[in-house]
């Protein structure tokens, strides 16, 4: 079936270029861009609050290194409130376990030498994420030698240590954050990138974990997931109490039970909340460190790592970012990136919650583009390594088991 190809804008009446079989859009007015957010409609009042707050702060951010480019280079001093709040969140997990230490030492009964034991160390167990502990399954040397060889080449560009293992990711599998010895390749991405689209790919992932984004420390990474051991602990109670508290209610309301047992009760239903929640205002506020200082410091961080990469891979800042929002490239016409971009750029998307929006990293990088620096030496890697590291992934993501 031919399509009728649109010849002037229906909104500026501009003469309209001709788009092929892609979608038709207005250079001139914008006619065809959506900029709208769907994603903000399906949000509760408390996400769309928070996410105002953090839009703004990132703006500011991003702002303040515009006016002052180098500032990017250097890591944002708000990650030692991180650094502390997690340092705060080990120290507790040491403290419970020095406590049932202690307990067990003591003269006290056996009986509740048992009852504080399985207390202090259920509590630990269930908090602390003890999985990281076991060994990776994620292939080495033997399995992956040229995407280790590339990765160490672009790790040293970047100035980061030389990765250990690579795993793989694809159709936007969530992965847990790991420590630098772990090389992460989006598979999908990779696939529909150039060559200097795969440089510059690696470049930035190596460049997660240069110090910068106190996010990525292992430190910061373990606090939250004990955070999230707590909150999870925590969030079953008031909600079992509010249960609770409903069928008492409706009890009371037909037959009126013993007065003791009912004053019983009710102290019970008191005291457990009386107890949570000061840990809760503790692991919020801890939680609220985290997130919040991360937003801006975890900013600074991608937008430096961006700017590594477009370095080390010659890549324009464009065509950077066409890469990350456009999944596959070849064979996609100039006209359709720039809508894509477009697009990106009026609905404020990014690629994931840990990173910049399109938009920010586009400015920062056209800022950078029109600063006079020496000349780009791009890092040289041969398009034969490149064959040989795709081999090896679609290798590592087909699980032959
Ligand atoms: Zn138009
Ligand atoms: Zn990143």
């Amino acid at each position: 079936m031919a399509r009728v190809r649109l010849e002037n804008c229906p909104a500026c009446r501009q003469p309209l270029p001709d788009f092929g079989d892609w979608p038709a859009w207005c250079p001139a007015c914008g006619w065809g861009i959506a900029g709208e957010d769907a994603s903000a409609v399906h949000m509760s009042r408390f996400k769309r609050w928070w996410r105002r707050r953090t839009d703004a702060a990132e703006q500011s951010e991003l702002q303040r290194l515009l006016a002052n480019p180098a500032l990017l280079s250097r890591p944002h001093p708000r990650r030692f409130a991180i650094y502390a709040a997690a340092a705060a969140v080990h120290l507790t997990t040491l403290a419970i376990v020095a406590t049932g230490a202690w307990i067990m030492t003591t003269g006290v009964v056996g009986v509740i030498k048992i009852g504080a034991g399985i207390v202090i160390f259920g509590l630990v167990f269930i908090t602390v994420p003890a999985y990281r502990l076991r060994p990776s399954k994620a292939a080495g040397k033997a399995d992956a030698p040229t995407t280790l060889t590339v990765g160490a080449t672009v790790a040293a560009a970047v100035g980061v240590a030389a990765p250990e293992r690579v795993r793989t990711r694809s159709d936007g599998q969530p992965l847990r954050p790991t420590s630098g010895r772990m090389l992460t390749v989006d598979l999908d991405r990779w696939q529909g990138l150039d060559a200097p689209g795969r440089i510059a790919l690696l470049a930035h992932e190596r460049a997660h974990h240069n110090g910068h984004d106190p996010r990525r420390s292992m430190l910061v990474i373990l606090a939250s997931e004990t955070l999230d051991g707590w909150v999870a602990l925590l969030r079953q109670d008031p909600r079992t109490a509010a249960r609770r508290q409903h069928r008492t209610s409706a009890f009371r309301g037909r037959s009126a039970g013993p007065p003791m047992g009912r004053g019983l009760v009710g102290l019970s239903e008191l005291l457990i909340p009386l107890v949570i929640a000061p840990v809760y205002v503790v692991v919020f506020t801890l939680r609220w460190v985290l997130r919040e200082s991360g937003d801006v410091a975890g900013l600074r961080a991608e937008l430096y790592a961006d700017a590594l990469a477009t370095e080390i891979s010659g890549l324009y800042p464009t065509a950077y970012v066409d890469g990350l929002i456009g999944g596959t490239l070849g064979g996609v016409p100039d006209l359709e990136r720039e809508r894509r971009r477009r697009m990106a750029v009026a609905a404020g998307t990014r690629s994931n919650a840990m990173h910049p929006t399109y938009a920010a990293r586009l400015d920062m990088l056209t800022a950078l583009a029109h600063r006079p620096t020496a000349p780009r030496t791009p890092v040289a890697i041969s398009a034969a390594d490149l064959d040989a590291m795709t081999r090896e992934l679609v290798a590592l993501s087909t699980p032959n088991e």
